[in-house]
Formats: structure tokens, C-alpha cells, sequence
């Protein structure tokens, strides 16, 4: 969706509302405090741009934006839309800084909290795990401290390396088609067959790089590679393209990642690459329609900050 096709489609509140209100009761107002109790459905629509349900049977109201990524919050429902509209649209993604100044608002808090908020949603808590051809392998990556300047020179010295984990689900032809990534505490063996066994689901056969840290796979199909004549790069061809990928990511798009966000940045990754041709179901998603996000509080992020 083009700027201008995202301007015609939500002009306003009440287009953003009836957005949420179609996708969300298709068939009219549910109540989720009555829903299962037999007492029925019926409810009066309070409020216009927002639209909000006053149940019949238990007298509470439910906001449309009820368990979605907008639950309690005072910017207008457009505000999200259009961040959404953004943030699936630059495929690189975008920083807190960048969207509040494409979204005018005033504080850079708002809109960083709004960007957590989106990111946290990223995640599908149903998704499935990998399955059929599997090639996993682990990763090393720069990360900077909060102290360190944006832009490569002086500070180098206080670079330091994550480690992360990484799968990639392969089609019969050999092309990636959905990745999972990890940070992970080491390269044991432990932690490494932990967590090849998160991200493949069971009967999966696994490519491995033939390295002891794999031999323990149990339940997985396992096949290792033995790197030897071959380099690595041409033998798990998915998974490091994968990596590469992360890599400049990370630097085009935030100057390198930061270790106490890792898990959030590594989960938009994965979120970008799963969707790549799918941005309608991801303009959805990320507003939280259909999924039953936990409401979280700005204090759940900034207990992360440092
Ligand atoms: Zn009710």
C-alpha cells in the first residue's frame, strides 16, 4: 500500500474505527465477559470514531481497541495506523527517532513507546514451528552500549558480540522460506540443542554444519554437513544469507544493535523476512486484530532500557 492508498483508505477516525470494528466483530458485538456464558451478544454501540460496546447481559463496556496493540491509549486510532502503515512499509524498518518525526509528535517517549508496542506484537504467540528441511547454525554479532557513538570510530573498543542462534525452514527446491533466530548464552552443546528443538518441530530433518554442538539432536532427523573441502557459506547457503542479511540490517537501520533489546530486534527481523510477501496480513497483525495481546505498560519497556 502506497502513502496515497493508505490516505484514501483510513482518511480519518471513523475509517480507522470501521476498520477495526469489521475486522474485529464481523458479525456484530461479542462480548468477551458474556461471550461463553450463554447470556448472548447484545450490546449498544457508544462513541463514534471509536467505537465502543456497552454489553446487555453484563453492563461492562469493551472498547474495539480492547486486547489490541492500541488498548488504553490516548493517541488517535490514525496516529497508530499511520505507524503501522510505515513500519511495514520501509522494509528496513525504522528507529523511535525517525517515526515520531514522520508521525509529528511531540515526544520522542511517545513514539518509542508506540515502536515497543508494535515490535511486542510481532510475535504470533500460535506460530507453528519449523518443519520438513531445517538448516541451523549460530551466529556471532556486534553490539554497541549505550555509550558508544553511532557511527563506527573512536569507541570501537567497547563493541562487543552477541551470540545468536538461527534456523531456516527450507522448500523442497531449496529456497528459505520462514527463519527463526535466538540469542543464546553460548555455543554449547546444551544451549544449542535447546535451541534447534524451540525452533524445529519434531521430525524435521535437521542440517547442521556437522559440529559436535549438534550431535546430541534427538527426535530430528539429523543430517550434518562436514565442512571440509567447501566452505561453510556454500553449504548452508539459507542461513547464512540469513545472517548476512541481520547483519546489515542492523547497521543500515540502527548502527548496531544493542544486547538488552536483542530478543525484540531479532524478533522484527524475523517478523520482516516471514511477511516479506505478505504486508496486508502484516498491516493486521501488528494493529493486534485477532490476536489476544497481554496489555502491556510503558514501565514493561523501560524496565529494559538501560
Ligand atoms: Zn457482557
Amino acid at each position: 500500500m502506497s502513502r496515497a492508498a493508505f490516505e484514501a483508505r483510513f482518511p480519518d477516525e471513523a475509517a480507522c474505527g470501521r476498520h477495526l470494528l469489521e475486522r474485529r466483530w464481523p458479525d456484530g458485538f461479542v462480548c468477551p465477559r458474556t461471550a461463553n456464558s450463554g447470556q448472548g451478544t447484545k450490546g449498544w454501540r457508544l462513541g463514534a470514531a471509536r467505537p465502543t460496546f456497552q454489553c446487555a447481559g453484563c453492563d461492562k463496556q469493551t472498547s474495539v481497541t480492547a486486547g489490541t496493540v492500541m488498548h488504553r491509549s490516548h493517541l488517535p486510532l490514525r496516529t497508530w495506523f499511520l505507524a503501522v502503515h510505515i513500519v511495514t512499509s520501509h522494509s528496513n524498518g525504522i528507529s523511535a527517532l525517525q517515526l515520531q518525526a514522520q508521525l509529528g509528535l511531540g515526544s520522542y517517549e511517545t513514539a518509542w513507546f508506540l515502536l515497543q508496542r508494535l515490535r511486542r506484537a510481532m510475535v504470533d504467540p500460535e506460530r507453528q514451528a519449523l518443519q520438513d528441511l531445517v538448516e541451523v547454525d549460530e551466529a556471532e554479532i556486534p553490539c554497541r552500549s549505550k555509550t558508544d557513538p553511532l557511527a563506527g570510530g573512536r569507541g570501537r573498543s567497547h563493541v562487543g558480540k552477541m551470540l545468536l542462534a538461527g534456523a531456516v525452514e527450507l522448500a523442497p527446491e531449496g529456497q528459505p522460506r520462514r527463519i527463526r533466530l535466538a540469542p543464546i548464552a553460548a555455543f554449547s552443546a546444551a544451549t544449542l540443542t535447546a535451541s534447534v528443538t524451540r525452533a524445529a518441530a519434531p521430525g524435521a530433518t535437521v542440517i547442521t554444519d556437522g559440529w559436535r554442538g549438534y550431535a546430541g539432536l534427538d527426535g530430528h532427523d539429523h543430517r550434518p554437513k562436514t565442512v571440509g573441502t567447501m566452505a561453510a557459506h556454500v553449504l548452508m547457503k539459507g542461513v547464512h544469507r540469513v545472517f548476512a542479511n541481520l547483519k546489515r540490517w542492523a547497521l543500515g537501520t540502527f548502527h548496531g544493535l544493542r544486547r538488552a533489546h536483542l530478543q525484540r530486534y531479532l524478533d522484527e527481523f524475523v517478523f520482516r523476512w516471514n511477511r516479506r510477501r505478505h504486508t496486508k496480513a502484516a498491516f493486521n497483525t501488528l494493529l493486534g486484530i485477532g490476536a489476544r495481546l497481554q496489555p502491556a505498560t510503558y514501565r514493561d519497556f523501560v524496565d529494559q532500557r538501560a
